[in-house]
């Protein structure tokens, strides 16, 4: 699933860059590490938390933390195990304000060099497609090509997997949103207002929610089909 992923993605802004390199792994480098694993720390900056969520109606809050510990076993084998923390800004489904998205979560990932996988169907002998489904079902292996591994298409998936489909404001439930008819800010209105004071419509008795399709990038993420 990921070992197609590009690299050297050039709509990187400039700005996001920095961060993009944070998240390249020198594998080189880490072998040159002394004991068995490698702590760091990334802040991902509001910049390229905006890059990330470019093709969303999310943006940056403040700067995520990804704090990971990096192993790197012999056989090039690489285990990343840390965490997000932050939160990403949504708009509210009803009032379209910014809504708080917590975006911490865990992260397990394990890289494994392509050559390893390609000599291994190589040296298997006839048609396994026993060999091959247990390669491409197995999701949580990333393969990965040369000295490198970019860290930053898992954690960009991870950040936009976080957005839920459904997001309200601070005010939760009780945000009564837009008027349908004008758009005026209800909450804005007297809370006993049962029609809006801008162009008279009466309100409906539940306040208007903004429907969000969920968009083919984030479908594909989810492994959903776009097959019926
Ligand atoms: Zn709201
Ligand atoms: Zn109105």
């Amino acid at each position: 699933m990921h070992n197609d992923a590009k690299r050297g993605n050039p709509a990187i802004p400039e700005a996001a860059r920095e961060v993009h390199e944070a998240l390249q792994v020198d594998l080189e480098w880490l072998r040159r590490q002394p004991g068995q694993a490698t702590e760091r720390v990334i802040q991902l900056s509001q910049e390229w938390i905006d890059t990330v969520c470019a093709d969303t109606e999310a943006r940056a809050g403040q700067a995520v933390q990804l704090s990971a510990q990096l192993s790197l076993h012999s056989d090039g084998t690489l285990l990343v195990r840390g965490s997000l923390t932050g939160e990403i800004l949504a708009p509210c489904g009803r009032c379209l304000g910014d809504a708080g998205v917590d975006a911490s979560d865990e992260l397990c990932l394990t890289f494994l060099p392509a050559a390893r996988i390609r000599d291994y169907l190589k040296n298997t002998p006839g048609d396994d497609p026993e060999g091959l489904e247990l390669v491409a079902s197995d999701l949580d292996e990333i393969f990965y090509e040369g000295n490198a591994v970019d860290l930053s298409n898992v954690v960009r998936e991870q950040l936009l997997l976080a957005l839920p489909m459904r997001v309200l404001c601070a005010r939760g439930e009780a945000c009564r949103g837009m008027c349908g008819r004008c758009g005026a800010m209800v909450n804005d209105m007297p809370a006993d207002a049962t029609t809006c004071s801008a162009c008279k419509a009466p309100f409906m008795d539940e306040p208007e929610e903004h429907e969000q399709e969920i968009p083919a990038w984030k479908r594909k993420l989810m492994g959903l089909s776009d097959d019926p």
